[in-house]
């Protein structure tokens, strides 16, 4: 596609560091998970390139924290409206790098295009404060300061909208970052990145750090003493690395990890809007999201019609390339995350599950699995306490409130929550009683750039969105002026 080809140098589709384009001595193969096709080598960098980048984004900070804020708001519009202009092939490289069905690759667009429009009119509003003084011959100011060079390492599950929701208020706040996009899906990251030169964004404001092997350049981008931030989407296990290697340079983070999310329906719920906001919340992007349900807890009252219902219209999910027309689950990432939801899957028949639909890989072969729904689920199975990440929801069942807040809250995670009922003090109750930093009530998609997205326990730190997303990339400077 033309958009790929404006990414190659030589035959490669290469990283960006300082305003130059670096392919380097190697490359990696970037595919799509539909079809196994080779859509691109991409440069395969390393420690050095990371330094230069992290050089590149210090040396650009001195002078991008100057601009005023009204012009650096000016240049994210920019960035925002080119983007919109090359939303159709954005989508296209997304659904062909990461597999999601072309209607939800234009929906991440959206989502992705909203963060720069919201985060160019919040630079304007990055306001300090005058404090009332303490002894007459004082003035006390306190000063919004960017925090400096950005890393951001960011998932292949949302290729885009998870680099444009730290590069956008980092950039506003007058920060300048290295991204380092995940190792599935490069191509994206790179071309926001030409996008954003295109909008007048300056060198160096933006770099980005292609590589095949992470650890190398993380361990950089976590230790290098001229990164002041790292925001950083993905694993649990991969999130806790990070956060430790940050404390050498006591570094400010942010985490946006995994999550386990409760999905809990009252006997005293809609059921239809409770099976449309399941599908929606579980089956997007194949079950690929932080924020996707993982367990489906349901009240004796309710159950046996809340599981037909999901099955039958789980059974009518159409599997196959995004690219197709009416295409609603595209293929899983890979063949490793296959393996994970047949593990799950096995595990959880194994002990009494009962499958309902799916359970096993789809004919289209490659990393197609077919939509499933256990029955039965129990707490001994791994569902219960590990992300599966792919389309299987397990249905577990309780008897009253007080059980399922409790069986919601058990788990390390705090990301999302999710609950229908129509009793509006129940509605208070559960919102109240649920452990996360997240909660759809009587609704099962929540995104969007005006709220604070993220978690609490083992599923981060920080918000990312709304004005909370901006301060996260910002330090105070408390001034007393004395001598008056
Ligand atoms: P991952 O942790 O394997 O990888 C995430 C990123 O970290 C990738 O860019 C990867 O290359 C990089 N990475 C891995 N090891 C590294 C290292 N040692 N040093 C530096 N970088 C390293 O996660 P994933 O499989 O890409 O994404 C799926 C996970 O992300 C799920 O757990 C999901 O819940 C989570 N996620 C969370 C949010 C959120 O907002 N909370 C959003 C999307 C995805």
């Amino acid at each position: 596609m033309t958009l790929i080809k404006s990414l190659l140098i030589d035959g490669t589709a290469a990283a960006l560091v300082g305003g130059r384009w670096r392919t380097g001595s190697k490359s990696f193969p970037v595919t799509n998970p539909a079809t196994g096709e080779l859509l691109a080598q991409v440069a395969d960098l390393g420690a050095d390139d990371a330094r230069d980048a992290v050089a590149a984004a210090h040396a650009a900070w001195g002078s991008w924290k100057a601009v005023p804020a009204k012009q650096r708001a000016a240049i994210l519009r920019a960035w925002f409206e080119r983007i919109h202009e090359h939303a159709d092939e954005l989508a296209e490289l997304m659904t062909l790098e990461q597999g999601k069905p072309l209607a939800e690759a234009r929906g991440e667009v959206t989502y992705g295009a909203s963060f720069i429009e919201f985060f160019a009119e919040e630079a304007k509003r990055m306001s300090g404060e005058t404090l009332p003084t303490h002894a007459s011959d004082k003035r006390l100011l306190v000063l919004r300061e960017p925090v400096g060079v950005v890393a951001a390492i960011t998932p292949w599950n949302f290729p885009m909208a998870m680099i444009t929701r730290k590069c956008a208020p980092a950039i506003a706040a007058g920060c300048t970052v290295v991204i380092k996009p995940a190792e599935a899906t490069p191509l994206t990251a790179l071309a926001l990145a030409k996008l954003a030169g295109e909008a007048g964004m300056p060198d160096g404001v933006i770099n980005v750090v292609t590589a095949s092997l992470p650890a190398a350049v993380g361990d950089v981008l976590t230790t290098d003493p001229r990164v002041r931030k790292v925001s950083f989407t993905g694993s649990t296990p991969v999130g806790k690395k990070l956060l430790a290697q940050c404390a050498g340079t006591v570094k400010k983070v942010s985490m946006e990890l995994g999550g386990n999310a409760p999905f809990i329906v009252f006997d005293d719920a809609d059921l239809d809007a409770a099976v449309s906001g399941a599908i929606a919340s579980k089956y997007r992007n194949a079950g690929q999201t932080c924020v996707c349900t993982n367990r489906f807890l349901v009240q004796d009252g309710i159950y046996d019609a809340f599981i037909e219902a999901l099955a039958e219209k789980v059974k009518a999910l159409s599997v196959g390339d995004g690219r197709e027309p009416g295409t609603l689950v595209g293929p899983l990432i890979n063949q490793a995350a296959v393996d994970k939801v047949q593990r799950h899957v096995d595990d959880a028949v194994a002990k009494g599950g009962r499958l309902l639909c799916g359970g096993h890989s789809h004919a289209l072969g490659h990393s197609f699995y077919v939509p499933t729904v256990i029955a039965d689920a129990t707490p001994e199975m791994s569902v219960a306490s590990e992300e599966t990440f792919g389309p299987l929801a397990p249905v577990f069942r309780f008897q009253d409130e007080e059980e399922a807040i409790a069986m919601a809250n058990d788990t390390p995670f705090g990301l999302a929550a999710y609950f229908y009922a129509r009793d509006y003090r129940r509605i208070w109750r559960v919102m109240e009683g649920l452990e996360y930093g997240m909660v759809g009530v009587n609704e099962g998609l929540i995104s969007t750039e005006v709220a604070p997205f993220g978690g609490i326990k083992e599923s981060g730190l920080g918000r990312e969105g709304s004005h909370h997303g901006l301060e996260d990339f910002t330090e105070l400077k408390y001034v007393c002026v004395g001598g008056l």
